[in-house]
């Protein structure tokens, strides 16, 4: 198959291009590994409820007017993290925990119905024929002045031709899957070496309530521990109302409430070391926690959910998780002749100039690649 434009990515950055290219009437196609779309944009939510909650990026901060305009344009509001009440702080062994007046004010913007959102409102204006979920790209190569990408899906593999690549995922995961070797120069092969992918070798760990019991008990829900295995935690509670569009074949439309009660969690145990146990192991370790910090008060939990970062093939390469997390930055400017050269364009968030790693990175990235075009 030939068309103008391949993305590989279904994130915020190759969704977002997708749109802009949409807009602007241009062919593309887009290839997402995975078969759901969002990349590090992630959602769980219970069967009786319409609210998301992140498993990934949860925040947006105050200063990145990308992504604020961005939500605007779609259309989806966003609150302030709720503060209000104390924070608890654990101590180490057996020294228990302090309660400290005051949870420290954190101005930090959450989408309203969660993350999740942003990717089904894109995805809503999307052409689906142009999407292709659960297609791994496995092998980019050039061949008469026009790309050749090869996917898997199932057990078919596809090749489709294109005259502009556009790259829309972290550096590691193109020298990972994309078989550079083939098309790329080993000065550029090094350089996307070198960037982390920002967050990759976090987990995160949401459980969920009948009732916000800290909120009742004049607790904010923030608590910092030097015990573990969360790090720190944050009240997650849905707000509002709003409207349903899942993006994974579902095509509801309805006004829910999403006063959804929860707790969510960094587990701050190393990756290499969280690899030692089950996932239901940890799952309990976490509530335990969340026991011990609120004792008696803590209400069972109605659903918890996890995901290991580290552990996804798709966002973090060996030595995200080896290295000591550092935020990225990729030396666009010293590669600008190749790409042009090659019809190349790099759009995932950490290929930005600004915020680079954040879901402003990606806005940023995409936007200095649509403002070129
Ligand atoms: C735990 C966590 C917390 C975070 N918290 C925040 C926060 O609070 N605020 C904030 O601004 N940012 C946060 N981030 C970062 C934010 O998630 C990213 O900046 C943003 O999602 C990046 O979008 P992207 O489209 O550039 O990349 P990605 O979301 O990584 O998308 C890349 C896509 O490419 C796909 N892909 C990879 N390999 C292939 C292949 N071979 N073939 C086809 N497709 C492939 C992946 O499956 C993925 O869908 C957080 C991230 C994590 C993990």
């Amino acid at each position: 198959m030939q068309t103008s434009n391949i993305i590989i990515g279904g994130g915020l950055a190759g969704l977002l291009t997708a749109w802009h290219l949409e807009k602007k009437g241009l062919p593309y196609l887009l290839l997402e590994a995975k078969r759901q779309l969002g990349g590090r944009v992630l959602g769980a939510k219970s069967d009786t409820s319409a609210h998301y909650h992140d498993l990934g990026p949860t925040w947006v901060f105050p200063h990145q007017q990308g992504i604020q305009r961005l939500l605007d344009e779609l259309d989806l509001p966003y609150d302030e993290q709720y503060t209000q009440g104390d924070a608890l702080f654990q101590k180490p062994g057996t020294q228990g925990t302090a309660r400290t007046a005051g949870a420290g004010v954190m101005s930090m913007y959450r989408v309203r119905g969660g993350m999740t959102r942003l990717i089904d409102a894109l995805y809503s204006r999307l052409n689906r024929q142009n999407i292709k979920t659960s297609h791994p790209v496995i092998h980019t190569t050039r061949g008469d002045g026009c790309w050749v990408v090869t996917a898997q899906n199932d057990d078919e593999r596809l090749t489709f031709e294109a005259h502009h690549l556009i790259l829309a995922l972290p550096p590691r995961m193109i020298t990972q899957h994309l078989t550079p070797k083939h098309w790329a120069s080993s000065g550029l092969i090094n350089d996307l070496d070198q960037v982390p992918t920002w967050m990759a070798a976090q987990a995160k760990f949401v459980s969920t309530y009948a009732s916000p019991f800290w909120r009742e008990n004049g607790l904010s829900g923030q608590a910092f521990s030097q015990q573990g295995p969360m790090q720190e935690m944050h009240d997650a509670c849905g707000f509002g109302v709003c409207t349903v569009t899942d993006n994974v074949d579902v095509d509801v439309d309805v006004d829910v409430d999403v006063a959804t009660s929860a707790l969510f969690g960094f587990v701050g145990v190393p990756a290499s070391y969280r690899a030692q146990f089950t996932e239901a192991h940890i799952k309990q370790a976490c509530l335990a926690q969340i026991e011990q910090l609120y004792g008696v008060q803590a209400a069972p939990a109605t659903a918890v959910f996890y995901k290991d970062w580290a552990a996804d093939k798709y966002v973090a390469a060996k030595r995200d998780i080896s290295e000591s997390p550092a935020h990225p930055y990729f030396a666009l400017s010293r590669h600008q002749q190749e790409l042009a050269q090659k019809n190349l364009y790099l759009v995932g968030s950490e290929f930005a100039d600004t915020d680079a790693g954040y879901l402003e990175g990606a806005v940023c990235a995409v936007n200095a690649f649509i403002d070129s075009v």
